[in-house]
């Protein structure tokens, strides 16, 4: 008689916050799996819930507090991580039935507290982690974390008193890493940090051999050696670097991109552009010159998109520093722009500094900013019409649902096999995906027409047709 398998506990996950916090879910699940553990999809399935938190901004904790109010409220048995578990007196005082609450990184304090509230069951049969890990994002692309903390005290962030100062992964540990993800499906690594261009400051450098070389803590290198990887196709996964300021040494990097080894997309969070506003900011490679470097990285690499974010109604900010941002932007024409309105973040330095910003001021601006970089968007995209350009697929369509009889053979399209999609409908069926200056989640979208026969991961040749201020339109050439 076969051996009959003891059912494992299951584990209901929220996750709340960054990328940085996602990666965090995927490795804490990843343990839990080797621990013994299956993954509910809902509260009702779970014996236990674990929601990690973000405590960013006020608003995002306030979040936090609602999604552990709602798994408490659906399943009682709730474990809390994440960066709002630095404060968990706030936590206990509103909900004192908590069973546990741990810090970010925390991953054996959260485990264990798992462990204790639904303990595993022994199953000497199963093995029940893929290689890869466990992934709560689509397996077509994959964040790759660097390192943890910054060594900067920007004033208006908290990032530092709750992560601590930057701690470097091992480039050989990030290789393999990366080589796993790349090996199970990945075609596009998300490198993120807090300060991607201080990679290996902390360790000086340090190099650990990989594939029988030398290899330096280093963002160039690291760079080069990601992009060396294949997929099992023998393709070169698209490697995207996310939060990078603008160092001397990040000059370095663009030839790697007009070489194909990294996409030629840099994620570099201005925050600002008046040099007073930095200066308040405490920003740092906050240096002048910032649109020299841009037309010269340019140069080398014509293809380069570079988005931003930026910060307005900082305190202090005036009409004339705003117009300097906005002159700025005029000038640095940069692809991608996420603006936010100044918000007070508790412990933040900044909340001290005189001269607030009314919010109607604020608003004000925010729609400027965003009026402005929306015209320059749009103009960029439709400048990209006429042209052919490789997109990642993310999602195809369904196939269109086969009309009702009757209806169906008026327009000639059911042929009486309802198991197979009549050829016909491939025209119909549309994919989206995005191209090389698209980040996901941040960035635009190319929206595809006649994308039967795709796939999410495939990388295809598109002809642009059409665009609008933040997306694009084509079909496979
Ligand atoms: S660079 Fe500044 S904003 Fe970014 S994590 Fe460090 S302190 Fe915060």
């Amino acid at each position: 008689m076969a051996t009959k398998l003891p059912s494992a506990p299951r584990v209901g996950m929220v996750s709340l916050g960054c990328p940085k916090a996602l990666v965090d879910s995927e490795r804490i699940l990843t343990k839990l799996r080797a621990n013994g553990y299956d993954m509910s999809p809902d509260y009702a399935g779970a014996d236990v819930v674990l929601v990690n938190t973000c405590g960013f901004l006020d608003s995002a904790k306030e979040e936090s507090l609602e999604a552990i109010g709602e798994a408490i409220a659906e399943n009682g048995k709730v474990v809390v991580t994440g960066c709002m578990g630095k404060e968990a007196d706030v936590i206990r005082a509103r909900f004192p039935q908590v069973l546990a609450i741990t810090g970010p990184q925390q991953y054996e304090e959260v485990v264990s507290a798992v462990l204790e509230a639904a303990p595993p069951v022994a199953n000497p049969y199963l093995d029940l982690v893929p290689e890869q890990g466990l992934k709560l994002t689509p397996r077509h692309y994959s964040y790759l974390k660097i390192s943890e903390g910054c060594n900067h005290r920007c004033s208006f962030c908290i990032i530092p008193s709750i992560r601590g100062d930057l701690a470097s992964r091992r480039p050989d540990a990030i290789l393999r890493e990366a080589e796993k993800l790349v090996a199970a499906g990945t075609k596009e690594l998300l490198v993120i940090s807090q300060d991607t261009s201080a990679y290996g400051v902390d360790i000086r450098h340090q190099p650990r051999e990989w594939k029988g070389q030398e290899v330096r803590a280093h963002m160039t290198d690291l760079a080069r050696e990601l992009g060396k990887l294949r997929t099992p196709e023998g393709q070169t996964p698209w490697v995207r670097l996310h939060y990078v300021y603008p160092y001397p040494h990040v000059d370095q990097v663009i030839p790697l991109m007009a070489e194909g080894l990294v996409l030629p997309y840099l994620d570099i969070p201005f925050q600002h552009a008046s040099p007073k506003v930095l200066k308040a900011m405490k920003r740092p490679a906050n240096e002048a010159k910032v649109l020299e470097r841009l037309k010269n990285w340019r140069s080398t690499c014509p293809d380069i998109a570079i988005r931003s974010s930026f910060v307005v109604g900082f305190p202090g900010e005036t009409e004339e520093d705003f117009q300097y941002l906005l002159d700025w932007l005029e000038e640095a024409q940069l692809d991608r722009v996420g603006a936010f309105r100044f918000e007070p973040v508790e412990g933040a330095a900044a909340n001290d500094l005189p001269n607030p910003v009314p919010e109607d001021v604020k608003e004000d601006r925010y729609q400027r900013v965003m009026d402005l970089t929306a015209r320059i968007s749009a103009e960029k995209l439709a400048a990209k019409v006429g042209q052919t350009i490789e997109v990642l697929i993310d999602t195809v369509d369904e196939v269109p649902s086969l009309p009702a009889a009757g209806e169906g053979r008026e327009r000639g399209h059911f042929d009486g096999h309802l198991d197979a999609p009549h050829p016909q409908h491939h025209h119909e069926i549309g994919a989206t995906g995005r191209s090389k200056a698209d980040a996901p989640e941040i960035d635009g979208e190319v929206h595809l027409r006649d994308a039967g026969g795709l796939k999410q991961g495939d990388i295809v040749r598109v002809r642009i047709e059409d665009s609008d201020e933040h997306d694009l339109f084509g079909v496979p050439a």
